[in-house]
């Protein structure tokens, strides 16, 4: 499959844009390759300027959980577009969406809608930081919370594609007050804790973490963090941004009955628009302003579009059986993917969680970041190009999840595992 016309476009692009591109991972950099261009996409498919077709896996980088343009969703964009593309006012429909967002997740009492998971968690870290009048927040290796400065520490994602998980321009002032641990390790938090557990107001992380390739949580890990952070008087933030409606229609709170204090929300709540939320408990919430003194605000926060959207999307995955075939589905593919692997010999780690899933090239056991970075990145650039040739799209990166969405059919999955086993034959 040649793509001189993404190639062209690239060139285009680079004398405009900072790499040609608009956030670093689209460049492929760590791949080998230049970026594919891409000029319209219908459910599970993409079309390139080149007139190539791919199976995509990447669904916007997860919020299209339904697929491209799903005709319900974008039936109701265009709706509400008629009567307005923005208000910068309330309306009737952001009360709507906060109600369902509430029925949804378990834990949450009250949301803010923002238009990115950046600025979800960036507001989320300031409420906790108001709220409990402390001023340290940990993360864990490997988990990505978006680029606000204090989370640009030991980030994963793109910044640990390109090797820059910390990134310049963050002041020390900043950097100090984020603690790093390895993610499943008990032992590191409970040091974090016994060290400055009187300055830390919060625990964010990747209940389901989905920026290190997939790692999910060992038994009795989160419930050893929701403990630790209520005996010492921390906030505990999940970030669902990415797993929020994709391992668990209710959210990883649900699956794993974890009741945190904030949840941070973005992609899938957004149905492909661009849409951020940080919500839960009303005592903690109630201090954001107006209704209390902690500052955050959006001019395009609510959006009509946006909001119709996700909205839309989130009451379409809720209908009975959308999400268990989605689980279905994705099982299908990983134990495919999984089996091709198996049967060529090649050393590989594997993981699956609702419709998520990734394969390493590492044939030990990877739980955190430190195991996930010992994967064969190189195999991985070969797999991924080879994949292209096969007409499927994944994340161009070892340290990245793949999604399902519920449009992929039978025919798709079948091509993919085939596709899967010829990548990997090449390789
Ligand atoms: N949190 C998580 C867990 C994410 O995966 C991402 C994006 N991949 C973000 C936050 C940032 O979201 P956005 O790109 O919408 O700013």
């Amino acid at each position: 499959m040649i793509r001189p016309n993404s190639a062209k476009a690239f060139e285009e692009a680079k004398k405009v844009i900072p790499g040609g591109v608009n956030s670093p991972v689209r460049a492929f950099s760590a791949m080998g390759t230049h970026p594919v261009f891409f000029k319209e996409a219908k459910g599970s498919k993409f079309t390139d300027v080149d007139g190539n077709e791919y199976i995509d896996y990447v669904g916007s980088w997860g919020p299209l959980i339904l697929g491209h343009s799903h005709p319900e969703v974008v039936a109701a964009i265009k709706e509400y577009a008629d009567k307005g593309t923005s208000y910068g006012a309330p309306t009737e429909l952001e009360t709507e969406m906060a109600k369902l967002v509430i029925d949804i997740l378990p834990s949450v009492e009250m949301v803010r809608m923002v238009s990115s998971g950046t600025e979800a968690v960036m507001s989320a870290l300031r409420l906790a930081r108001g709220y409990t009048k402390r001023n340290k927040i940990i993360k864990f290796e490997g988990c990505f919370h978006g680029h606000a400065d204090s989370m640009l520490i030991k980030a994963g994602s793109g910044v640990a594609t390109l090797g820059l998980p910390n990134s310049p321009g963050v002041p020390e002032s900043v950097a100090t007050h984020t603690l790093t641990v390895p993610y499943n390790d008990e032992e590191s938090l409970k040091l974090a804790f016994e060290k400055y557990g009187d300055d830390i107001a919060g625990v964010i992380l990747e209940p389901v973490a989905g920026n290190m390739g997939l790692v999910t949580p060992k038994p009795g890990y989160l419930e050893f963090i929701r403990k630790i952070t209520k005996d010492y008087g921390a906030l505990l933030i999940f970030d669902e941004v990415m797993c929020g409606f994709r391992v668990h229609y209710n959210g990883a709170q649900a699956l794993y009955n974890i009741d945190p204090d904030i949840t941070c929300l973005g992609k899938v709540i957004g149905g492909g628009m661009p849409v951020g939320a940080y919500a839960g408990k009303r005592e903690i919430m109630e201090h954001i302003a107006p209704a209390g003194t902690i500052y955050q605000a959006g001019t395009l926060s609510g959006n009509p579009l946006a909001m119709i959207a996700g909205y839309t999307t989130l009451k379409i995955l809720g209908q009975p059986g959308v999400f268990e075939g989605l689980v279905e589905k994705t099982k299908r593919l990983a134990t495919g993917i999984e089996k091709n692997a198996k049967d060529l010999g090649i050393p590989y780690y594997a993981d699956q969680l609702g419709s998520m899933f990734c394969l390493y090239f590492n044939e030990n056991e990877v739980y955190d970041y430190q195991t996930a970075a010992k994967s064969d990145l190189e195999r991985f650039a070969k797999y991924y190009r080879n994949l292209l040739e096969e007409g499927v799209y994944i994340a161009p990166s070892q340290f990245e999840s793949c999604f399902m969405s519920t449009v992929h059919s039978d025919e798709d999955i079948d091509r993919t595992i085939e596709a899967t086993y010829n990548a990997m034959k090449r390789l």
